[in-house]
């Protein structure tokens, strides 16, 4: 169950707050991958629903999947829909007020819609509390004066919620009633504006684009301390947006696994410890001066630069846990250590006859005992000295048996067996815990999980592990002249190639990519764009404007913010590389040139991210091949070639012209050429970096 966004809700039944943040009010958060974002006011109920409309609808073009919660009861106690509509329909229950309820910030109906629904039912109430001055027939002021209404006081999910209010309260401390009737005509509304990619959990399948969920702020109230946000509202659908967006996947699958009833569910009810697991602090933020290098009137050289974004870079994301079958791809956090041997017992090797070991050279003959030992079905008895019993492989060996012979080598009949020796003992029979031991740690923390690496931590016992956050990297491209592709375009435009092209590459290496698509040359566009970006992303990677000119606003800004480090780099192809922090989040400002852009993403910023996901340094591989090209380089700096193999030897792109994006399509990596000056001749042994190698 993935979603990409979480939006958390909490509603209000009030009139307008006006226009300064204030408690009791509407609040909305949105987060993703454990992060939320600031959490917005919105001023009333009107406002609100337009917020919420424009941000789905927002997602939604994206292809975003959004989980939404909203702290309000979808439904009411069982048999309050059948006297009132004629079934137990929850959302046609929700059409139904949405075609009474009249609603506007300074004044609604739900008093007198409260008292009209309570003519239809027998006795006084159940809605009660009329928050009014004039008296309304039929709504009762309090609650004791109630009675014979027929129907229960609260829904299974909100006895199973301590300290949860009744929603036939409609007023008062604490009270939720209110806010309930003027909310389902919102939700009904929500429905039909996203009909076809909507649902509402649990009464749907939450299958669709959109999924709807009640929930209820309330659960953690230890958890939802000021430093989310003084105001408490704010703070809390903040920290329910970062739990449910941190919660793996099949998780929150377990967790919407419930059975589709006409008072719905509430998510996460009773289930604190799973809410807290998913709220897992994520490790404090980089140094502002950690891209600061030493900078002097020279270049700087690549293992230098290298070198410090080794020191300087660390882990930036939290942890989750997740299935193992969630995890490939994903960093371990934590080391896994098997949970018992593998094998855990002696066993069969083959499929043959099992007996006490060694057999002597020349024929051998073992009494053949009736039983058999397999896979799953072990023998339980002991195989006496001198008989030999039929076992397959994968069997567990039976006492007495420590050598296997195979049954290709066998002359058997219905009592003995025969064979030719001679056989060690031990032969064809796998010790316990000759793989792993039980204890034994079988990956560590870093490492980047392999499908092997599943079948391995399955083996050892271990269904769950404790993995990295996916690292969010937004990619974001800098231009006047640049389109999209599709767009027309005239001689003076460029299609955007960075953008798809860097965000391809870091979703191969598994990171959640954040489109952010274009910034004019615009200073204070750009400024709102990385504001934005910042709250929403671990790390940022541009493209464009990355040097001092008067159109390289990317650099201006990062100077701005006094974390600029523009390094000038002793590399070719290769200009400035504007780095920084924008509000505490890496940013990795690289040349507009799509060669440049890419070979830098490959030699500094994959690398840079990799420790930013919780995974170690690492090197792409220098396979040593001899060259099928002639060459002269000058001293002082390193060269990137686009290369491929060809019958076992590197080729180069015939042009190093750096606007030449179809090279880096023709080449499967790169050639490196060391820092001093050079002349390679043909058969030359070279350094390849095949493009593949640089994240693994
Ligand atoms: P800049 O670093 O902004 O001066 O750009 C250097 C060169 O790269 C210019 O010719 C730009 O048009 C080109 N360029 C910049 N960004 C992109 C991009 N996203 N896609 C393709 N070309 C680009
Ligand atoms: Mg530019």
């Amino acid at each position: 169950m993935r979603f990409d966004t979480v939006l958390m809700v909490d509603w209000s039944g009030g009139n307008d707050r006006g226009a300064k943040p204030v408690k009791d009010a509407i609040w909305v958060c949105r987060a993703t991958g454990g992060v939320a974002e600031k959490p917005v006011y919105l001023r009333n109920r009107q406002v609100a629903e337009d917020w919420i409309v424009q941000t789905l609808s927002k997602l939604q073009a994206q292809g975003q999947r959004v989980l939404v919660g909203f702290d309000l009861c979808f439904a009411y106690p069982t048999g309050f829909a059948t006297q009132l509509i004629g079934s137990e329909d929850t959302l046609a229950l929700w059409d139904w007020f949405a075609a009474r309820v009249t609603d506007s910030p300074q004044s609604n109906n739900r008093f007198d819609l409260a008292g009209e629904i309570n003519a239809q039912f027998p006795g006084v109430g159940p809605f009660w509390f009329n928050g009014l001055q004039r008296d309304i027939t039929h709504l009762p002021r309090k609650g004791t004066d109630r009675k014979d209404h027929g129907l229960p006081e609260k829904r299974a999910a909100d006895i199973a919620i301590p300290g949860s209010f009744s929603p036939w309260q409609l007023a008062g401390a604490g009270a939720v009633g209110g806010q309930v009737i003027m909310g389902l005509p919102m939700l009904a509304r929500l429905r039909q504006r996203f009909a076809g990619s909507l649902k509402v959990w649990p009464f749907e399948a939450p299958d669709a684009q959109i999924v709807l969920a009640e929930t209820y702020f309330s659960t953690l109230p230890d958890l939802v301390t000021a430093d989310a946000h003084p105001i408490r509202d704010a703070a809390q659908v903040a920290v329910y947006a970062r739990a449910f967006s941190n919660m793996a996947p099949d998780v929150l699958a377990d967790m919407m696994d419930v059975r589709p009833a006409p008072e719905g569910w509430v998510l996460g009810a009773g289930q604190v410890d799973t809410l807290h697991a998913a709220l897992a602090p994520a490790p404090p933020p980089l140094r502002n001066d950690c891209f600061a290098m030493p900078q002097g009137a020279h270049w700087t050289p690549v293992d230098a630069a290298l070198a410090h974004l080794k020191s300087h870079l660390r882990c930036v994301t939290g942890t989750q846990d997740c299935a193992i079958g969630e995890a490939a791809g994903r960093f371990l956090a934590q080391d896994a250590v098997a949970q018992r041997a593998h094998p855990p017992a002696p066993n069969s090797a083959v499929d043959g006859y099992g007996f006490a070991g060694p057999a002597a050279e020349g024929l051998n003959r073992y009494s053949l005992m009736a039983d058999r030992s397999a896979a799953g079905a072990p023998f339980g008895g002991a195989v006496r000295k001198g008989h030999a019993i039929r076992i397959l492989t994968g069997a567990n060996l039976p006492k007495g048996v420590n050598t296997v012979v195979l049954q290709e080598d066998v002359q058997a009949d219905a009592e003995a067996i025969s064979f030719y020796g001679p056989l060690k003992k031990g032969a064809n029979a796998r010790d316990a815990g000759e793989d792993m031991q039980a204890g034994q740690v079988i990956l560590t923390a870093g490492r980047k999980i392999t499908p092997a690496d599943v079948g391995m931590l399955a083996a050892a016992g271990i269904g769950r592990v404790t993995v990295r956050n996916r690292l969010r990297v937004g990619v974001l491209s800098t231009g006047d002249e640049l389109r999209d592709p599709g767009d027309t375009a005239s001689d003076g435009d460029i299609y955007d190639a960075n953008r798809p092209m860097l965000a391809a590459l870091f979703d191969q290496s598994g990171y959640h990519i954040i489109d952010l698509g274009r910034a004019p040359d615009d200073r204070t566009v750009l400024r709102d764009m990385l504001d934005h970006a910042a709250t929403r992303c671990d790390v940022i990677i541009t493209s464009g404007g990355a040097s001092a000119g008067d159109e390289d606003h990317m650099s201006a800004l990062l100077e701005n913010t006094g974390s600029l480090a523009l390094w000038r780099i002793a590399m070719k192809p290769g200009r400035p590389l504007a780095m920084g922090l924008w509000e505490g989040t890496p940013v990795f400002g690289l040349p507009g040139n799509p060669v440049a852009a890419m070979v830098c993403a490959l030699i500094f910023a994959s690398p840079a991210l990799r420790v930013m996901a919780g995974g170690g340094w690492s090197a792409p591989q220098r396979n040593m091949l001899p060259a099928a090209f002639t060459k002269s380089k000058k001293d002082g700096r390193r060269e990137y070639l686009r290369a491929r193999i060809t019958d076992g030897r590197v080729e180069v792109f015939p042009s190093e012209g750096s606007g030449r994006i179809s090279g880096l399509s023709w080449a499967t990596g790169l050639v490196e050429l060391s820092d001093p000056a050079q002349t390679i001749h043909e058969g030359d042994l070279v350094p390849f970096l095949p493009f593949k190698s640089f994240d693994t």
